[in-house]
């Protein structure tokens, strides 16, 4: 198997509690995670990320529907299945008495790990803390915390580490911090899965993208290809004067006509210049009396693809 998590048709109904109504969460999400990938699942405040997190991390009952992890079926082997995934938690959590060095060996103890097979030290050193290892808990700054927060989930060593909504509230000098240390351990080889309600993040720190909404997967697509999409800009001229067909020279930036005396071009500024679309008008035979544009950015699309 190539994919570190697979999702069948995932589903899950909150039930009803007191006054507050059953609650669809999730309406059937079906995901491929890549061994190796850094994958963001994207979307706004209740989508539904925290359910499929909190799922894989065996803290919330499915409804429906086939999650393997690594290779194991959370059904079928859940001991197994959350042993092969790292859970890093929205909220920092810390005990202010202990070294991050202790706080890691208890952390381990948890899990039942014995302390010859700890890998303590390893594990600062992969999350950049090895200066800190014997530190008071006091003396951390908040991006230190934060990446101790990422040792804990690495205790028993996982391939696969999941952050949910690592940089909620936290500012971009700390953001950018977390990024680096997680794209390092990418880099040495663990998968990463995040969630975040940040497109910036989101396009910054991962090669795939599934954008979730309403508990649906709306879009799951590389995210050199998303922004591709999104890359792209509409312009549109206005000639100086009516004409039957798009001239031929503007054929070939796929311009479509649009009324009796304007163009329209999709294009994507990185490939074309509106100088070179300018050029084939004049040379064409025509005049411009008037040019307007649109942009469309990733949170256009974002917006475009929520919306429903
Ligand atoms: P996200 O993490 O994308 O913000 P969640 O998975 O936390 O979204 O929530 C998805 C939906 O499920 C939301 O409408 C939320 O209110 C609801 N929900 C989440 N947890 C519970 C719960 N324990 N009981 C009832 N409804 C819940
Ligand atoms: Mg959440």
């Amino acid at each position: 198997m190539n994919n570190a998590i697979e999702i069948r048709d995932l589903k899950k109904t909150y039930p009803a509690q007191g006054k507050s109504p059953e609650k669809v969460a999730l309406k059937g999400v079906s995901l491929d995670i890549p061994r190796g990938s850094m994958f963001a699942l994207l979307g706004p405040n209740g989508a539904g990320k925290s359910t499929i997190i909190n799922i894989m991390a065996g803290l919330v009952m499915k409804s429906e529907g086939v999650v393997n992890i690594w290779g194991t079926d959370i059904d079928e082997n859940p001991r197994q299945s959350r042993a092969n995934i790292g859970i890093v938690p929205q909220e920092i959590v810390m005990d202010p008495f202990f070294s991050p060095a202790r706080a890691l060996e208890i952390q381990a103890g948890f899990y039942g790990i014995a302390p010859k097979d700890r890998k303590t030290a390893e594990i600062l050193e992969m999350v950049g803390l090895s200066d800190k290892a014997n530190s008071h808990m006091r003396s951390l700054s908040g991006g230190m915390k934060r990446r101790l927060m990422v040792a804990k989930a690495m205790v028993h060593m996982p391939p696969i580490l999941v952050l949910d909504e690592p940089t909620a509230g936290v500012d971009i000098e700390l953001r950018r911090q977390l990024w680096a240390n997680v794209k390092e351990l990418n880099a040495q080889g663990m998968t990463i899965l995040l969630t975040t309600h940040y497109l910036e993040e989101a396009q910054e720190l991962c090669d795939k993208i599934a954008i979730i909404n309403h508990g649906e997967v709306v879009a799951c697509e590389d995210t050199e290809t998303l922004l591709g999409r999104i890359n792209n800009k509409e312009i549109t001229f206005r000639l100086d004067r009516e004409f039957d067909d798009v001239p031929e020279a503007l054929k070939a930036f796929g311009a479509v006509k649009e009324g009796k005396r304007r163009v329209k071009i999709l294009f994507s500024p990185e490939e074309t210049e509106v100088g070179q679309m300018i050029d084939a008008i004049q040379k064409s035979g025509f005049g411009i009396s008037d040019i307007s544009t649109e942009d469309s950015d990733l949170e256009d699309v974002f917006l475009q693809i929520t919306r429903s």
